[in-house]
């Protein structure tokens, strides 16, 4: 198969769909691969490391979609790559679909057949293709939460880790999935005090025997919500209710109880954000101050550690772009009923159920 990688073109993505590695990795596999020139040097991958795994420089993007039997990328299809996508041609990318219906028309009108990372699913019930960029979130979020504490970023002057002699500072993480538990290790890994809430008592059991009692987890209730305000110095906001708005839980009330220079993460921000004075903001200018607390809500946080992000993602993917190449979609979707949820649109339909409800499309 002849497999097109071509650069990003959304503004500030620095990702790329595949590494050198992956390139390696599926030229093995019997495949060409062509790469679009610079795709990865903003992020180290230069164009003789692609070069050097065996693919072909292209110097458009144009190029590549009018050859490609397979595009691979990192964000959704932007319009002007939408009008290059070919009847049966693959795209195995993130797509969010359903709250896009532009994006889903051209999909449609194109013809080609369009599998969308995060609806990729597992045996225990996750988001394979999804949670290598919760992780990168989840860490993300401490070193955030560290650096808003500086002084000079208006925060209160706490070092997270404390020093001999001096008590570390405390973290707060609200939510026990796969963004919470990154960023108690994290933290935990910083010498931090950790406390983890969740509504989940299977997760927070799985999370205390992880741990073994080195971090705290409580029933995440409201009380314990306020009484954990009054004494972080960062609180990690890292809730999810699948298919839902985050639910607010901190209110701009609340944030009295905290001290002041303290920092709010609101990792959940893409979802709407759980703090209800939360706002979403970009990696120029990623925090802002509301009475005396320093909020923290980057919406595309792994876009930041953009060559981490790339590894972590290529990681998972990889395996599933190998069966897509060697079998073809059909065969390969026959054979695994997991990378099948992560069919979106097909010939020109929609597939995937929940999208074709969302936008009045047939299923
Ligand atoms: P997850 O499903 O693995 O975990 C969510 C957890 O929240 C679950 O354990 C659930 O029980 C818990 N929860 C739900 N309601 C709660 C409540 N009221 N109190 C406490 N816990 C509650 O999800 P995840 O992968 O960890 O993602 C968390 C959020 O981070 C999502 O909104 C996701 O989209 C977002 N995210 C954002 C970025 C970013 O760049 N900002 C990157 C990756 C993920």
């Amino acid at each position: 198969m002849l497999i097109g990688v071509p650069k990003e073109i959304k503004n500030h993505e620095y990702r790329v769909g595949l590494t050198p590695a992956g390139t390696k990795e599926l030229i093995r596999n019997g495949h060409q691969v062509m790469v679009q020139q610079n795709a990865g040097t903003a992020i180290g991958f230069a164009d003789d490391q692609y070069v050097a795994a065996g693919a072909q420089i292209i110097p458009t993007a144009a190029e590549i979609f009018a050859k490609a039997d397979m595009i691979i990328k990192v964000k959704e299809p932007q319009p002007v790559e939408c009008q290059m996508l070919r009847p049966g041609q693959i795209l195995y990318t993130y797509l969010h679909l359903a709250p896009d219906p532009e994006q889903t028309k051209a999909l449609v009108a194109s013809g080609c057949i369009a599998i969308a990372y995060e609806t990729v699913t597992d045996d225990r019930g996750g988001l394979p293709l999804l949670a290598p960029m919760s992780e990168v979130a989840g860490r993300m979020s401490i070193q955030a939460a560290a650096r808003a504490l500086e002084k000079s970023a208006g925060g209160s002057g706490v070092l997270l880790g404390g020093v001999p002699g001096v008590a570390p500072g405390k973290v707060t993480v609200i939510g026990g999935g796969v963004v919470g538990l990154h960023a108690a290790r994290m933290a935990a890994g910083l010498g931090a005090e950790v406390t983890i809430l969740d509504r989940s008592l299977p997760r927070l059991k799985e999370i205390d025997s992880d741990f073994g009692g080195r971090i705290k987890t409580l029933f995440s209730t409201q009380d314990a919500i306020e009484r954990e305000l009054k004494e972080a110095d960062a609180v990690i906001g890292a809730v999810l209710i699948p298919g839902a708005a985050a639910p607010k839980l901190v209110t701009r009330d609340m944030l009295k109880l905290m001290k002041p220079g303290s920092v709010l993460v609101d990792v959940a921000i893409d979802q709407g954000g759980c703090f209800e004075t939360s706002k979403a903001t970009t990696h120029q200018e990623p925090t802002y101050v509301v009475d005396g607390i320093i909020h923290y809500c980057v919406a595309n946080m792994p876009g930041g550690v953009a060559r981490t992000s790339t590894q972590a993602l290529t990681n998972a993917t990889l395996g599933y772009a190998v069966a897509l190449a060697n079998k073809g979609w059909k065969q390969a979707l026959r054979d695994d009923k997991h990378l099948r949820n992560g069919l979106n649109v097909a010939e020109g339909k929609v597939t995937y159920e929940a999208v074709a409800r969302d936008l009045g499309y047939a299923y």
